[in-house]
Order: C-alpha cells, then sequence, then structure tokens
C-alpha cells in the first residue's frame, strides 16, 4: 500500500525518465554482452559486471523519491529479467551497490573494446547516446553527462560522473565510493570536502605524463575544462569557476582507477595521519543521514534498513 504522500511524490515525478533511461542503459548492456564472444572468465566477468549493474539499478529505483520497484522499471519484461539474473532481484532491498550504472556499462564497453582504443570507446558510447536522444527527454538520470579519460603513455583509463537519479542518492553513492571503491589518495581528497564542500582541500598531483580530458557524451569531440572542485583536488589546470558537488565528477573515477591500476603506492600512515577511521565513520553517518531522508517519507512497510558496510558484490 503506498501512502498519499508517496502518491503525492509519484505524480509530482511522473515525468521522471529514470525507469525509461533504466530499462534502455541495461538492454544496451544485454545486447552488448550477446554481441560480445570472449569465452571463458571473461564472459563469466561481463555476466557478474551485468549483474551488478542491474541490482544498482533496482537500488536507486528502491531509493528514490518516486520508489520505483522492480516492476515500474521492466513493466513488461520484468519477469524476463527476473529469470535471468534472480540474484539482483533478492538482493537490492538489504545490499548497497558499489558502482553507478552507468559506471557498470562504461566497465563493459571497456571489456569489449579494450580500455587502450581509446577512439572506438568513445564512439561506442556516442553511438548508445545517440540513440537514448531519440528517445527524447532533457533530464538524463542514470545517463552520465560527462566521461574523463586519464592518459599516460598508450594507457586510458576511463571515468563517468556520478549519475544516480537524486541528489540524495549521489549524496549516498559518493560516502560507499569513499569507503569501498576509490583509490585512498582520490578518497581522501574528496572526503577532505564532502559532503558539505566546505572545508581545507587535501590536493593531490597527478604525475606529469599523465593528461586528464573529460569529453560531452553527448558530443565526443567536445572537451569540457575540469571545474574548479576538481582544480582544487587534483590540481588541473584550466578550470572554470565553478565548483561542483565532490566527487561528482568524471575525473574522480578516472584518475582513482589511474592510481589504482598503476599501483601507486597507498601509503594508508601517511594519507590518513588526521585519522582514518574518524573519516570511515563521518561517511557512514552521511551515509545513514540520507538514507534516512529518503525511507522517512514512506510509510513504514515500505522503509528498507541498509548499512554502508553491506555491499552487493557477487
Ligand atoms: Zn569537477
Amino acid at each position: 500500500m503506498t501512502d498519499t504522500r508517496e502518491q503525492r511524490a509519484q505524480s509530482q515525478l511522473i515525468k521522471d525518465k529514470f525507469p525509461q533511461n533504466a530499462r534502455f542503459l541495461f538492454f544496451e548492456a544485454v545486447a552488448l554482452v550477446s554481441r560480445t564472444e570472449l569465452g571463458g572468465d571473461d564472459q563469466l566477468n561481463m555476466n557478474q559486471i551485468l549483474e551488478k549493474m542491474l541490482h544498482s539499478i533496482l537500488f536507486l529505483g528502491n531509493i528514490h523519491p518516486a520508489k520505483y520497484n522492480p516492476q515500474d522499471i521492466f513493466e513488461k519484461s520484468y519477469n524476463y529479467t527476473v529469470e535471468l539474473f534472480p540474484g539482483p532481484f533478492n538482493r537490492y532491498r538489504t545490499h548497497v551497490p558499489l558502482q553507478t550504472p552507468f559506471s557498470y556499462f562504461l566497465e563493459l564497453v571497456l571489456k569489449c573494446y579494450g580500455q587502450n582504443n581509446e577512439g572506438t570507446v568513445k564512439d561506442k558510447l556516442f553511438k548508445t547516446l545517440k540513440n537514448y536522444k531519440e528517445l527524447g527527454g532533457k533530464k538524463n538520470p542514470l545517463i552520465s553527462a560527462v566521461i574523463c579519460i586519464c592518459e599516460n603513455g598508450v594507457s586510458r583509463y576511463y571515468g563517468a560522473s556520478l549519475s544516480c537519479g537524486s541528489d540524495t542518492a549521489r549524496k549516498i553513492m559518493t560516502a560507499v565510493s569513499c569507503v569501498h571503491v576509490w583509490h585512498l589518495k582520490v578518497s581522501s581528497a574528496v572526503m577532505s570536502v564532502f559532503p558539505d564542500g566546505t572545508g581545507e582541500p587535501r590536493s593531490i598531483k597527478l604525475p606529469d605524463t599523465v593528461k586528464c580530458s573529460a569529453y560531452a557524451v553527448a558530443d565526443m569531440r567536445k572537451l569540457k575544462p575540469p571545474c574548479k572542485r576538481c582544480n582544487q583536488l587534483y590540481s588541473l589546470p584550466d578550470h572554470t569557476h565553478h565548483p561542483n558537488p565532490p566527487g561528482n565528477c568524471a575525473e574522480t573515477e578516472a584518475i582513482s582507477n589511474f592510481f589504482k591500476a598503476e599501483k601507486h603506492g597507498n601509503s594508508r600512515q601517511t594519507l590518513f595521519r588526521h585519522n582514518h577511521q574518524e573519516e570511515m565513520q563521518r561517511m557512514s553517518n552521511c551515509f545513514d543521514m540520507n538514507m534516512k531522508k529518503s525511507m522517512d517519507k514512506r510509510s513504514v512497510q515500505n522503509r528498507d534498513k541498509y548499512s554502508i558496510n553491506k555491499v552487493y558484490n557477487p
């Protein structure tokens, strides 16, 4: 049973493209995987990414102000999807995803086309989004507007901006990423200004050989200058004067992937002189507070309990 408040939220958000975008992105991913024959462990790995992507969609739908159920999202393809991937449907009300659906989509594209084939990767993303634009709609929940490519010699590392469906969900996913996903150097930089945007930025510097370029997914020829926040946190030059919310930008994920792959020492001791435990607790509190914000609007029987430490990672 939905209460009147929920019905109100639902009607206000009637034009939200969340379910439509979720279906679109997921079935693009399914098509991509079924077209690619990698075999063996790689194939298994791709199916796992698909499962995680689906779980991320169901979770974000569940915590969305309009509370989209799996049936709302998948409509006629609901039964078919549950049959193919039962796991995510059993866990989306108890477990938290590690990444956004679009980040998983990007991961699949990289697995299929090879991450150092920058041209092909950009082309595939552009074509996907072109299909999407034909679906219409200005607001694009779940579809990242920007990707970033970190270049070091022949190697390429990618990231997408966080696209979660709402501001509250973005804060939840930023806290999760700081605790579980991003390289410690990047988490440390983001946490210095997250969630309030205040605080003294702990800035990191990339090696001189590394170049970071961000592109609007709608037009891959168009370079996007880094925002003021990315300049503060990652010392990126030629920035705009507008600071995006901490952790939001595609640069964050791309730089984190660069540090992870190139095995830049984590040196916890030096990085977390300022008390690692305390910062983790702060992330956990931020997660709980924003989750409460999502759940408090609902009738008691429609609330779910999540913990930042109970993540979906099959
Ligand atoms: Zn930025």
